[in-house]
């Protein structure tokens, strides 16, 4: 079985290689990619190159290893360990012997298949898309934990602002309206903007003042919008940090910042026992969060992928397989 698959040779340069596949693994699977996401992320290993296939937003379906052949799945990025403490709590997030990345330490989903650990695998109920479910990755399950997260430091929360509006802003954006939180929303993109209000959030007005927000959700990672955060959250509330950037996470020595009960969280990516409740939410914000945000393209237009996803032009560009139900999900 001959299988093609993306290598990133850095400075922006993506080749294709054809590869013969051996056997499955012990405890693993092979899936056929039918669809995998552009993360903003993988835009560090577009310039940097990768000795691995990046691609770390997979949804598939099993065509050998552990689990029954035809099974969709969704890829779970930590290769957990499965037995610790905290994977036994279910908060897999946190295993104590967390190894590999999917797509930054091994192989991912920029290609035909994919060969991923069993219980990495999350089995999608049929009444939920493939092309939505694999915004339960990312761009869901991650801002629907760090929403969990900061409602339980709250006992109310009226006015949330999301700090970047792109695709896991806008996934903060659409988890928080489902969760019934009015939220503002502020980036300098005005496109990106538009398709936060499209998701019902309103534009933040001037946040010059203090004292303005019950929980800031910072998204970009930018120096900026960390300030703005610190400098708009009210007293006793939660600054979420979620964006991801090499800078240092300053907390300002201030009076005001040190003396109000301000609550910082940072996080990263969700357990696996928060799916059940994030299949939930799909079933409700998923498919309109599809509409406005992925555009599907093909495994060899993937450089053209990466090009409009620089631009600018493609908030959730998609790679997706022709074999697979994937493309008359969504339009073009
Ligand atoms: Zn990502
Ligand atoms: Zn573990």
């Amino acid at each position: 079985m001959t299988s093609t698959r993306a290598r990133f040779q850095g400075n922006g340069e993506i080749t294709f290689e054809q590869v013969t596949l051996g056997d499955v693994a012990e405890g693993e699977v092979r899936l056929r990619v039918d669809v995998c996401a552009l993360c903003g992320s993988d835009k560090r290993l577009l310039h940097s190159g990768a000795t691995v296939v990046p691609g770390h937003e997979i949804g598939g379906t099993v065509v050998g290893g552990a689990l029954p052949a035809g099974t969709r799945g969704i890829v779970y990025i930590p290769v957990f360990c499965g037995t610790c403490v905290r994977c036994a709590a279910g908060r897999t997030n946190q295993c104590l012997h967390l190894s590999q990345l999917i797509g930054w330490q091994r192989d991912g989903g920029f290609a035909e298949h994919v060969d991923v650990p069993a219980r990495c695998v999350l089995p999608v109920p049929d009444d939920i898309p493939l092309s939505v479910a694999v915004l339960g990755l990312d761009t869901v399950g991650t801002a629907a934990h760090a929403l969990r997260l900061a409602l339980r430091t709250q006992d109310t929360v009226d006015r949330l602002l999301v700090v970047g509006a792109g695709p896991l802003g806008l996934g903060v954006v659409a988890v928080a309206r489902a969760m019934g939180i009015a939220v503002d929303a502020v980036d300098p993109n005005p496109a990106r903007l538009e398709t936060a209000t499209a998701l019902g959030a309103t534009p933040a007005g001037d946040l010059s003042a203090e004292n303005q927000y019950d929980v800031v959700v910072e998204v970009s990672g930018a120096d900026a919008a960390r300030a703005t955060a610190q400098r708009v959250i009210r007293p006793g509330g939660t600054v979420v940090a979620l964006g991801e950037s090499n800078e240092p996470y300053t907390m300002p020595a201030t009076p005001r910042w040190r003396r109000t009960d301000c609550y910082t969280v940072r996080s990263f990516y969700f357990p696996v026992d928060e799916m059940a409740a994030n299949w939930d939410l799909l079933r409700v914000m998923g498919g309109p969060l599809r509409d406005l945000i992925v555009r599907p393209l093909t495994l060899p237009e993937l450089p053209e992928a990466f090009a409009r996803f620089v631009a600018g032009d493609h908030v959730k560009p998609c790679i997706v397989s022709a074999d697979a139900d994937v493309v008359s999900e969504v339009t073009r």
